[in-house]
């Protein structure tokens, strides 16, 4: 195999990355460390269109890695929501199961089970502040590809146009960029989250607010779940997970449109849990219903000389606390494919890439739609396992 630096991959060539996540902006960002010529066309008007979520925790061997290849770990660390990674498990009433204590102040960076949260915008905001000023288009969705003489023109929805030598589809679970590599659709796992959003729960909620104390908190009860986390900016995201028919957005007769019939629904869904959960759903004025998909998890394709994709548009699974790290960690091998000088062409390197991705991703995903089943299951077998796991963590 030639091992020659020479054979650069990435010199005189420019590379469309399609999606500005958190896998598009740190491969943008280990591209352009290596010399390459990197655009970001991104959907979103502009840097402030408000960035969906509320907090991920980044993994010493992930997200952390890759942000230490970036460059970016002081950045991190001036902007990491410290305390947050604090997690709680209650049961309906609200009494504690877990008080996740060997969490905080117990570990720390450098230490393999340290998992920091931060909150997405400010993980965006540090990725696009490292890349040169205009690296990111913004207001282009891409909505078509087309091929000609080895170069690729982009067509976007404001009516542009632009073209590169290489796009890399990191537009996440409904990429479009994936269709120019397999017509495969996503799975319904079964379950769905209705998200909320709550600006204000110290004073709309506090009873809620004083028990997740701005850390994560799980309730649990059959067959349902109630998670709530901490945003940046002192207002929380809750997340309604529960087993449901496919299509029930649209089979149900609710309107969620309308905060008054979610509440009532939720109201009664989850009637018999503590008073202080209804005061959660009396606060939020806007909730997303949002299913659960994945891709089949046998999922290949013929890898082609000049498109590829990560992230979610290249391995959609349920939310498992990975996602973000696994798109960072994708962005970071696919970079040292293509800068490495290993490979004797693009080819090669982006099937080298796709091998590693899909060989990390595949295990992961299916041990997380294994998990909604248990979810689903009688005896709640999901929940005794992260009881089982935790309490032994804390006995350690
Ligand atoms: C409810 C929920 C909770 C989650 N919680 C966590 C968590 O705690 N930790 C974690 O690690 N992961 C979590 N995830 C998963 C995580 O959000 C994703 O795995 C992760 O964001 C994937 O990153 P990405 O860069 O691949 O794509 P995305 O973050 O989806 O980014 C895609 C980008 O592409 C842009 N885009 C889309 N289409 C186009 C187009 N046609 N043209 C141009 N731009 C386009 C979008 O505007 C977006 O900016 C959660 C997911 C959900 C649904």
């Amino acid at each position: 195999m030639e091992t020659s630096k020479n054979i650069n991959l990435i010199y005189g060539r420019q590379i469309a990355i399609v999606g500005g996540g958190p896998g598009g902006l740190a491969l943008a960002r280990l591209l352009q460390l290596e010399g390459a010529d990197v655009k970001v066309y991104e959907r979103d008007i502009n840097q402030k269109a408000r960035v969906q979520g509320a907090i991920v925790d980044l993994h010493y061997g992930s997200g952390l890695k890759v942000l230490e290849a970036a460059g970016l770990m002081d950045a991190f660390k001036a902007r990491y929501m410290q305390g947050a990674d604090r997690f709680k498990l209650v049961d309906e009433n609200a009494n504690i199961l877990l008080n996740d204590l060997f969490q905080t102040g117990r570990y720390t960076f450098g230490d393999e089970n340290f998992r920091p949260e931060i909150d997405r915008g400010a993980l965006r905001d540090i990725l696009i502040d490292s890349l040169q000023p205009g690296t990111v288009v913004w207001d282009s969705q891409l909505i078509n590809l087309s091929l000609s003489n080895g170069r690729w023109k982009m067509q976007f929805k404001n009516g542009t146009y632009d073209s590169s030598d290489l796009v890399i589809g990191c537009d996440g679970y409904r990429s479009r960029i994936r269709e120019y590599l397999t017509d495969i659709k996503p799975v319904y796992t079964g379950a769905a989250i209705i998200q909320g959003e709550i600006d204000d729960p110290k004073t709309a909620c506090p009873e809620i607010y004083q028990l997740f104390n701005n850390g994560s908190l799980m309730a649990t009860g059959q067959g349902k779940m109630l998670t709530v986390q901490p945003r940046g900016d002192g207002g929380l995201t809750f997340y309604a997970a529960a087993m449901y028919p496919e299509n029930w957005e649209k089979t149900s007769g609710l309107n969620f449109n309308s905060p008054e019939e979610v509440r009532s629904y939720l109201y009664n869904f989850y009637n018999g849990w503590h008073q202080a959960f209804y005061t959660l759903f009396n606060a939020c004025s806007q909730f997303t219903y949002r299913p659960l998909n994945y891709h089949p998890l046998n999922l290949r394709w013929q890898t082609r000389p000049n498109i590829t994709v990560l992230g979610d548009a290249a391995h959609l699974m349920p939310p498992n606390g990975e996602g973000v790290n696994l798109a960072m960690l994708d962005a970071l091998d696919l970079s040292n494919c293509l800068s490495s000088g290993v490979y004797s062409d693009m080819e090669a390197s982006l099937r080298a890439y796709e091998e590693m991705m899909f060989a990390r991703a595949s295990p992961i995903s299916e041990e997380t739609v294994e998990g909604i089943e248990d979810f689903a299951s009688p005896n709640h077998e999901s929940i005794q396992k992260l009881i089982r796991f935790f309490g032994n963590e804390e006995n350690n």
